[in-house]
């Protein structure tokens, strides 16, 4: 069967391939063109500081990070990475760098000659920090502010060029210029219109040692924004590198999630030459998850065949949910449903939060007292729906013979080789069938998203969970495993649920692994959504003390998201859709926001996570905790 021609952000949705892309040399690290994904930080250290910024990134290299970025917000600093370069030298560490430079062009031109590569940001590269500005550009407005950009932006280039470093076009939600902002709003159009705008400038100057990257902390944006950005350039004949990442991602479990999620969807798909984790955690915590994950991803190649299903109506460049009916608590208009599998249990200890459903190995399962209305799946043999309430039967992928004679609600476990035209044939007949959705194929994602596709071809609604099994004992493994694997389904709208089938950890950590992942793909919230930047040269506190203090205090309000951010300058349009936002705005000194408005300017750090406290209070956003405790 032909693909569809209309996907052009990647050459196959069922067989694992890269995208070909340009090779860039940065220093002894090539990015793109077929050489394997590399891995890179950033320092949170003060640039100014030399002995420690250059510990910092050899603690980075030691754990493996291939490329670090150093902030490089003016010219002082811009010339300090001489010294820290040397210094790097000396101690016998040659990885290159990179100066994380935003919206200084006079420190790009510096940082041009000492380092490898330069991260400017096409939304504040001309014209500075954001004003929030809603502007009513005339076409001659218009042409002299892009006129103004290839000023600024040229003479960066000849030098580059001159000195062989390359540029990293970094894009962020949130941070668009007020012209793009007013004309797209902060949309995946508006992202890629102010990436391309740089890359074509870049283009015509005959520069192609160019690498792109287009982040937000909203998974959802970044993957169709990243989607949209290798569909443009391909229709122009481009093929540059692309560096991936999810900002202010956060920390622990939440954190590695996001990044997972976000960046394990695009490498699914063969997008991504270089990528970033962040975490608000010290940044060689950031390696091993992107090393994990990495390695992960690259295991799909030469996997079994996935035939490829008519993809037609597949639209991957903005979200819609697979329209599905419910049956029970699964499908229809109702959040995705987690379902714990607690097969093999004995006893547990039951975690905070209470799964949707739960799939038993009989029906002399004990579970928690509080636990009592939660419906069980059970093994067919074991139910008797006649004198039982609250039990689904279960039908194992050995056992869809006894399930085409069944008649009734149930739980029909399938993988992608087993939707044959029979078993199709009678889920026309049998609409209260729940799915879920398993496979044993290392391409996990391609193979299930073409059961989602053939279900769709073939008008089917029914209800899917999206089940993974791992038998897997590090529990940060099974984090990046299960996200990657399972994230690209939830961000396209295809899944109604989720269940990770994984022996060797603990029923608490799994049924929070699997609330962590709806939330990471933003398909059911069931705790605060935290946006904490990972810090950097320009944070102005300790962020990882303050992120701990904050989420001490709200943890509990889950329909809320806060933002922590270390810096005023990329804080206040970086924390994009937050609820309430706790920023940096000078030494000792935070402003709060709500909904991006400043409320609080300038207050005392002593003080500041009471006033945001306060803050949610006055506008009635709080609830206290025992309330939340008592409804779980
Ligand atoms: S918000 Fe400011 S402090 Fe935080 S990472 Fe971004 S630039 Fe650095």
């Amino acid at each position: 069967m032909e693909e569809n021609i209309s996907l052009p952000f990647c050459k196959s949705l069922f067989q694992y391939q890269r995208n070909k892309t340009t090779p860039v040399r940065v220093g002894t690290l090539t990015i793109g063109g077929g050489a394997p994904v590399s891995i890179q930080s950033m320092t949170t250290t003060s640039t100014l500081e030399t002995e420690a910024t250059a510990n910092q990134i050899i603690r980075i290299v030691e754990t493996g990070g291939e490329l670090v970025r150093i902030t490089t917000q003016g010219r002082r600093e811009a010339e300090n990475l001489k010294a820290i370069k040397t210094l790097l030298r000396t101690k016998g560490c040659d990885v290159p760098l990179a100066a994380d430079v935003h919206f200084n062009p006079n420190a790009a031109e510096v940082a041009a000659t000492l380092v490898e590569k330069v991260r400017i940001n096409p939304g504040n590269f001309v014209g500075g920090a954001k004003k929030f500005r809603h502007i009513e550009a005339t076409a001659e407005e218009e042409a002299a502010e892009v006129q103004l950009i290839r000023d600024r932006l040229i003479p960066l280039i000849h030098l580059c060029k001159k000195q062989g470093t390359a540029i990293r076009i970094g894009t962020n939600h949130g941070s668009l210029s007020d012209r793009i902002m007013s004309r797209y709003g902060d949309t995946p159009q508006g992202m890629v219109q102010s990436c391309m705008e740089y890359l074509r400038i870049c283009c015509e100057e005959d520069f192609h040692d160019i690498v792109l990257s287009i982040k937000s902390s909203n998974t959802r944006v970044m993957v169709h924004t990243v989607r949209l950005l290798v569909a443009t350039m391909r229709r122009e004949g481009m093929h540059y590198p692309l560096h991936l990442g999810v900002t202010e991602a956060g920390s622990g479990e939440d954190g590695r999630l996001k990044s997972v999620v976000g960046i394990g969807a695009l490498l699914a798909d063969g997008i991504g030459d270089t990528i970033r984790v962040s975490l608000t955690e010290a940044p060689e915590m950031e390696i091993p998850v992107a090393r994990k994950l990495v390695d992960y991803m690259a295991q799909r190649q030469n996997h079994p065949t996935i035939p490829p299903v008519d993809a037609a109506n597949y639209y991957p460049y903005e979200y819609h949910k697979r329209v599905s009916h419910p049956v029970l608590h699964v499908g229809g208009e109702q959040p995705a449903t987690v379902l714990t599998d607690l097969r093999g249990r004995v006893t547990f200890a039951p975690p905070l939060e209470t799964p949707d459903l739960v799939l038993c190995e009989s029906s002399g399962q004990i579970l928690p007292d509080h636990w009592k209305e939660i419906i069980r799946v059970l093994p067919f043999k074991e139910t008797d729906t006649a004198q039982m309430t609250g039990v689904v039967p279960f039908f194992d992928t050995h056992e869809h013979k006894e399930w085409l004679r069944f008649k009734g609600t149930c739980l029909l476990q399938i993988s992608h080789p087993q939707l044959t035209q029979e078993v199709l044939a009678e889920l026309k007949r049998k609409r209260d069938t729940i799915l879920l959705l398993s496979t044993q194929n290392i391409n996990a994602t391609a193979e299930q998203r073409a059961s989602f596709l053939m279900l769709e071809k073939e008008g089917l609604t029914h209800p899917v969970i999206v089940n993974r099994s791992y038998q897997e004992t590090s529990h940060e493994s099974l984090q990046v495993k299960a996200g990657a694997d399972t994230g690209l389904l939830f961000l396209d709208g295809f899944g109604d649920g989720i269940c990770i089938t994984a022996p060797h950890h603990s029923v608490s950590k799994i049924t929070t692994l699997q609330f962590g992942i709806l939330q990471a793909a933003r398909v059911r919230f069931s705790k605060t959504e935290y946006i904490s930047c990972p810090g950097c040269g320009r944070t102005l506190f300790d962020l990882q003390k303050t992120t701990a203090e904050v989420q001490a205090k709200t943890a509990h309000l889950k329909n809320l998201k806060i933002a922590i951010m270390g810096c005023i300058v990329n804080g206040i349009g970086e924390m994009a859709d937050a609820d309430y936002g706790y920023v940096g705005a000078g030494a000792g000194r935070i402003s709060l926001y709500r909904n991006r408005e400043l409320v609080k300017r300038n207050i005392p750090q002593a003080n500041a996570v009471e006033e945001l406290v306060q803050l949610i209070k006055e506008h009635g956003d709080w609830t206290e905790a025992k309330d939340q405790i008592i409804n779980q």
